[in-house]
């Protein structure tokens, strides 16, 4: 096969959303030294042409064990991508591996062994340039696939229906390779991510769910962090509009728990509605210690709506800062629904916001009590013509309810300011 049939090849098996598989070569990546990130990119790179990739694996610099992943990837792969174990040490071995697996010889290809010979004469060790040379092997039949960087080629062999692509493991060997293998595969949007807050992972499958129901070719996978739940819409098939009418019919199901797609962060959603509403923030912050801040001030073009915040973590710095009446500390505790309003209400006056969040609460590991155990968090909203206030009770450590508690902070300024742009509720379609 010439590079431009195998590339050909490649454009159909992605056309066709055939099974794909990766397999990264490499002692140090099963020992956990290194992190794989060959697998990743080139799934990504294979995803968003088309192809279907159900398998990511790595396995030792060891030949019985890459021929038998490869053996296993070749039943049920039309594709399988193998990178590392090239190069010319005693360890790469994917080469001899493939070879066994695939039931080929290997042969010298003329062409990269007289390249590698003008570059043998900076080895001093006699046995150097046979050993260099072990890179200009390919398997019967191979398509070799030149190097641009480095010296160990690509290959890629027919198995049947399927093709097996051998790549070098260093990344910016394998990228330019992998790239040309995708030259004629048509590159489309095979993915959308929709982002939201406040509903669990399980409502947020749920309401998805529901949204799908009767539509086909489109795959969904529900991917939560703390407080923010993720849900990906990836192309399987669907219609040529498809995946771009389910996002469409998800996001109306999401009602305002949706805040964008992407990339997007919440604090990015925060700056971008109370920018589009020509408002300002202010935060006032206790028990997430400037984290809300630091989120909205970490976008770019923050200063357009973000004022300012107060990080008031002693109950004097409540009062002297933002104005919260030590009697009201006093009596009701500085984690309560009179103490979050009282920050919100002042920082908001203080700094002259149109509005403002507060966050008061127990992040642990000590501190908590039977009333108000660890976890605790009281959180205000207020602006010139209303304050409100809710509690809530995170699990996890001192990491985890901090990091709760700031998302849920940027959540509820954003609900509030979604609200005030549309009073009739967003169109929640749930
Ligand atoms: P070389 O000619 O450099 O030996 P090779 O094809 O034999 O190339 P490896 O020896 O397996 O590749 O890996 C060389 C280096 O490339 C590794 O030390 C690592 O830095 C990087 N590398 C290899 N595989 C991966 C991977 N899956 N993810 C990230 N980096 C990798």
């Amino acid at each position: 096969m010439t590079v431009d049939a195998v590339i050909t090849r490649v454009a159909e098996l992605a056309r066709d959303h055939a099974p794909a598989a990766v397999i990264a070569v490499g002692t140090e990546l099963t020992s956990g030294l290194h992190a794989d990130t060959n697998g990743p990119e080139v799934a990504r790179e294979l995803e968003s042409a088309g192809l279907r990739v159900d398998l990511i694996s790595s396995v030792p610099d060891d030949e019985h064990a890459i021929a038998s992943a490869l053996a296993s990837a070749l039943t049920r792969h039309a594709l399988i991508v193998v990178t590392g174990g090239l190069g010319p040490t005693h360890d790469d071995v994917t080469r001899d591996a493939a070879a066994r697996a695939l039931d080929l010889t290997l042969q010298a290809d003329p062409e990269i062994a007289g390249a590698l010979r003008q570059v043998t004469s900076r080895h001093r060790e006699s046995g150097a340039t046979a050993q260099v040379l072990r890179q200009a092997e390919v398997l019967s039949g191979a398509t070799v696939l030149t190097p641009k960087l480095g010296t160990a080629p690509g290959q890629v062999v027919a198995a049947g229906d399927a093709l097996v692509v051998l790549l070098p493991g260093p990344p910016r060997e394998m990228r330019p390779m992998l790239r040309t293998l995708l030259t004629a595969a048509e590159r489309h949007e095979s993915v959308r991510t929709l982002r939201t807050a406040g509903l669990t992972e399980t409502d947020v499958q749920l309401r998805v769910q529901r949204a799908l129901s009767g539509t086909s070719g489109i795959e969904l996978t529900v991917l939560a962090t703390p407080a923010l739940v993720d849900v990906v819409l990836r192309d399987r098939g669907a219609s040529p509009d498809g995946l771009e009418h389910a996002a469409t019919a998800v996001r109306a199901a999401l009602g305002t728990a949706w805040y964008g797609d992407g990339e997007v962060t919440l604090a990015e959603a925060v700056l971008r509605i109370a920018g589009a509403a020509g408002m300002t923030i202010a935060v006032a912050e206790s028990c997430t210690g400037g984290s809300v801040a630091a989120a909205l001030t970490d976008v770019p073009g923050a200063s357009a709506v973000f004022l300012g915040g107060a990080v008031t973590y002693a109950d004097d710095a409540k009062s002297s800062l933002l104005g919260v009446d030590p009697a009201l500390l006093a009596t009701r505790g500085a984690v309560s629904a009179p103490a979050a309003e009282a920050m919100a209400t002042g920082v908001r006056k203080r700094l002259g916001a149109d509005i403002a969040a507060a966050i008061t609460g127990i992040a642990g590991p000590g501190g908590g009590s039977a009333d108000k155990p660890v976890g605790t968090v009281w959180f205000a909203v207020a602006s010139a013509d209303s304050t409100t206030s809710e509690v809530r009770h995170f699990f996890g450590d001192r990491h985890g309810v901090r990091t709760r508690a700031t998302v849920t902070a940027l959540d509820l300024l954003r609900q509030a300011l979604v609200r005030r742009m549309d009073p009739t509720g967003g169109g929640d379609g749930a």
